[in-house]
C-alpha cells in the first residue's frame, strides 16, 4: 500500500468537500514551476524541437513589447535586448539540450537545470547589482516556460481516478477535468475562491489547495488520501490509514443521498419566508444538474467560459445558442447569464501575453473594463446581440460583470441601445424590456448601491471579488489566504447596505459568491435582509436544509449580535453556534433554537 515509503501528512485548505483516493499525476501546466519527467530516447529529438519553437515564441513576444517601448523607455528597451540574446545564450539552450539529451528529461526541467547551474554563479557573485541580475534570467526562463507549457500543448489527458497534482491550475485548465476523469486536486497555490476550487466545487471534484510545496513532495504514481473538507492530504497512507478513510467515505456518501433527497422542496424558512436558492453554473452542460440538485434557477452563467475552453471565439450564434438553451431547460425558472468576465486570472487564448502585459492583472484591464477596451468590444457586441435575441425566447436576465459606479454603467447602456437600435432596425426580434442587472463586486459599487439601483433592474453581489477589493487580498495568492475572511465586519456591513439599497428602490439582489454557499454563513445573510442566494449546485441540499431549520426573525436577531463584535472570529463564532444549535435535537424533529 505505501510503496515502501513512509505516510506523511500535509494540511492545506479544503475547498471542495469528498474524500478521495488515487495515484498522483503531476501536471505543471500554467505554471511557474518545471514539471519533470523522463521521455524516450526516440523522443529527444521532439523535445528539443518543442524548446526551440517555445524560444522562437518567446523572442517573438518580446520583439513584440520592445517595440511598444521603443519611443517611451530606452533602458528597458535595452534589458529586453540583453533578454532576447539571452534566449540565443549557448550556455542556457546549449546546457539544456545537452541535459534533455543526456538524463533524458524533458525540456522544461532540461532548461531548469541550465537555468540552476547558471543562477548558482550569480548567487556567488559579490557586487549586488550583478547577483540581482539572476532575476534576469529567471524572468526569460519563465517566459519560454509559459510557451512550453502553452495552451496549445493540448488537453490534459491524466489517467481516470488520478488526482492531479500541480503548482495551480488555469481555469481552463480544470475546467477539462470533469469528475469522470479525475478523482481529486490538490495544488501548491490557490484560496477558497479560486477558480480551481470554485469549478472543482461545481464538479464535486474533491480538492485542496494552498499546500505551498506539495508537488516537490509528491511523486507521480504516489497513493494519495485527499480530504476535502479538512484539507489533509495523506502521501503513501498506510493499509489501516486506508481503511479509516474508506469508512468516512462511505459515511459521507450516503448523507449526501439524504440531502439530494430533499431536492423537491422549497428552501422557505421555519417562519415562511421565502429563500430563493439558484445555481451558478460554467457551461450549459450544467443545467441538467442545477435541476437535479433542486436549485430554482440559474443565478449566474459564467459564460467567459465560452472563450477560454474553445478554440475558435464565440461568434453571436454561439452566444444566441447558449442563452436560448439556458432559457429552455429553465422553462420559465431564473435564467440570468453575465456577459465574459475575462483578464486576471481567467485568460482566453486571444489574450496572450503580450496583448496584456500587466503588473496587476487584477486590478487592470478585466471584466467589463476589457468589454469596453478596443480590444474586447467586438467580443462584447457580439455576446450582447447574441443574447438580447435570445431574450424573445424566454425571461433572460442579463448582467454586466465588475461595475464600478454609474458612469460605467450608462456607458454600457449606451452600447445596449445602440444594438437594440440596431437589431430594431434588421427586424431581428428581442425584448425591449429585457432585465439589465449588475454586479456588485468593488467597494466603489457597493457604496454608491442607492445610485446604481436607480439605473438598473437587479443587483447580484459578486462577493468573491468583493472581499478581494475590500480586504485587498488576492483570492488565488495563498500567501494571505488566512486574510480572505467573507465575516469580515466590513464585509457584512457593505452587504447590509447593498440589501437595503435594493429594498429601497425595490429591485431583486442575488449574492452570487461563493459564500453564498456555505450553510454556515447562509442565515447570515438571510439575517442581512437577502433573500436570493446562487451557488454550486451540489450545495443547494446543503443550505437548503439549513435555510428550512432557519426562521427569518432569529436570523435578524443573529445579525444584530454580529453587527455589534469587532472581528471576524467573533462573527463566526456566533455563525458557528447558531448554525450548531439549528442542528440539535434532530431527535425531536429538528425544530432548531426555541
Ligand atoms: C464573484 O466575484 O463573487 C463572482 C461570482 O464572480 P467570479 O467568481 O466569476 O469572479
Ligand atoms: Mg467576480
Amino acid at each position: 500500500m505505501s510503496d515502501g515509503r513512509p505516510e506523511t501528512q500535509r494540511m492545506g485548505l479544503g475547498v471542495s468537500p469528498g474524500i478521495a483516493f488515487g495515484r498522483a499525476y503531476l501536471i505543471g501546466r500554467d505554471t511557474m514551476k518545471a514539471p519533470r519527467h523522463h521521455v524516450e530516447a526516440d523522443d529527444i529529438d521532439e523535445e528539443i524541437a518543442r524548446l526551440h519553437k517555445a524560444i522562437a515564441a518567446s523572442d517573438k513576444q518580446l520583439a513584440k513589447i520592445k517595440l511598444k517601448l521603443a519611443s517611451e523607455n530606452e533602458s528597458d528597451y535595452h534589458i529586453i535586448t540583453a533578454h532576447q540574446l539571452m534566449l540565443h545564450d549557448e550556455h542556457l539552450v546549449g546546457a539544456a539540450i545537452e541535459y534533455i539529451k543526456t538524463e533524458l528529461i524533458n525540456a522544461e526541467w532540461g532548461l531548469r537545470r541550465a537555468v540552476d547551474d547558471i543562477t548558482r554563479v550569480f548567487d556567488t557573485i559579490e557586487d549586488p547589482y550583478l547577483r540581482e541580475r539572476r532575476s534576469d534570467v529567471e524572468f526569460v526562463f519563465e517566459r519560454v516556460l509559459r510557451n512550453l507549457l502553452g495552451r496549445e500543448t493540448g488537453p490534459l489527458q491524466p489517467p481516470p481516478d488520478a488526482i492531479v497534482v500541480a503548482y495551480d491550475l488555469s481555469p481552463a485548465d480544470t475546467a477539462q477535468l470533469h469528475k469522470a476523469a479525475v478523482a481529486g486536486l490538490i495544488t501548491d497555490a490557490g484560496g477558497k475562491t479560486s477558480h480551481t476550487a470554485i469549478i472543482a466545487r461545481a464538479h464535486e471534484i474533491p480538492a485542496v489547495v494552498a499546500l505551498e510545496d506539495i508537488t516537490e513532495r509528491v511523486e507521480t504514481d504516489d497513493l494519495l488520501m485527499i480530504d476535502g473538507s479538512s484539507g489533509l492530504v495523506i502521501i503513501n497512507p498506510s493499509a489501516a490509514t486506508v481503511g479509516t478513510y474508506r469508512d468516512e467515505q462511505r459515511r459521507q456518501v450516503a448523507a449526501g443521498a439524504k440531502l439530494h433527497a430533499m431536492r423537491a422542496l422549497p428552501a422557505t424558512t421555519r417562519d415562511d419566508v421565502e429563500i430563493r436558492l439558484l445555481a451558478n453554473i460554467d457551461g450549459t452542460d450544467e443545467l441538467d444538474d442545477a435541476l437535479e440538485y433542486g436549485a430554482m434557477g440559474v443565478g449566474l452563467y459564467r459564460t467567459e467560459y465560452l472563450m477560454m475552453q474553445a478554440d475558435a471565439l464565440p461568434d453571436e450564434e454561439t452566444h444566441y445558442r447558449a442563452a436560448v438553451k439556458v432559457l429552455e431547460k429553465m422553462s420559465g425558472r431564473s435564467a440570468t447569464i453575465r456577459t465574459f468576465d475575462l483578464g486576471s486570472d481567467k485568460l482566453a487564448k486571444f489574450l496572450t501575453d503580450a496583448d496584456l502585459d500587466e503588473a496587476n492583472p487584477a486590478l487592470g484591464l478585466r471584466s467589463i473594463r476589457l468589454c469596453l477596451a478596443p480590444i474586447g468590444r467586438p467580443l462584447f457586441d457580439a455576446q450582447m446581440r447574441g443574447l438580447l435575441r435570445a431574450s424573445a425566447h424566454g425571461p433572460l436576465k442579463i448582467m454586466f460583470p465588475m461595475i464600478s459606479g454609474v458612469a460605467e454603467l450608462r456607458a454600457v447602456r449606451v452600447i445596449v441601445d445602440q444594438l437594440m437600435a440596431d437589431l430594431r432596425a434588421e427586424g431581428k426580434p428581442f425584448d425591449d424590456h429585457v432585465k439589465l442587472g449588475i454586479m456588485i463586486e468593488m467597494p466603489s459599487a457597493a457604496l454608491t448601491a442607492d445610485l446604481l439601483a436607480a439605473e438598473c433592474d437587479f443587483f447580484s453581489i459578486g462577493t468573491n471579488d468583493l472581499i478581494q477589493y475590500t480586504m485587498a487580498v488576492d483570492r488565488v495568492n495563498e500567501y494571505v489566504s488566512h486574510l480572505y475572511e467573507p465575516l469580515h465586519p466590513a464585509l457584512l456591513r457593505l452587504l447590509g447596505s447593498v440589501a437595503r439599497a435594493a429594498a429601497d428602490a425595490n429591485i431583486p439582489v442575488t449574492v452570487c459568491g461563493e459564500m453564498a454557499g456555505d450553510p454556515l454563513i447562509a442565515p447570515v445573510l438571510i439575517g442581512l435582509g437577502l433573500r436570493e442566494l446562487s451557488m454550486s449546485a451540489v450545495s443547494v441540499p446543503e443550505v437548503k436544509a439549513t435555510t428550512r431549520r432557519t426562521s427569518a426573525v432569529d436570523a435578524a436577531l443573529l445579525v444584530t449580535a454580529i453587527l455589534k463584535v469587532a472581528t471576524a472570529a467573533e462573527v463566526r463564532a456566533l455563525a458557528v453556534a447558531y448554525h450548531a444549535s439549528l442542528f440539535v435535537g434532530d431527535e425531536n424533529g429538528g425544530k432548531g433554537p426555541a
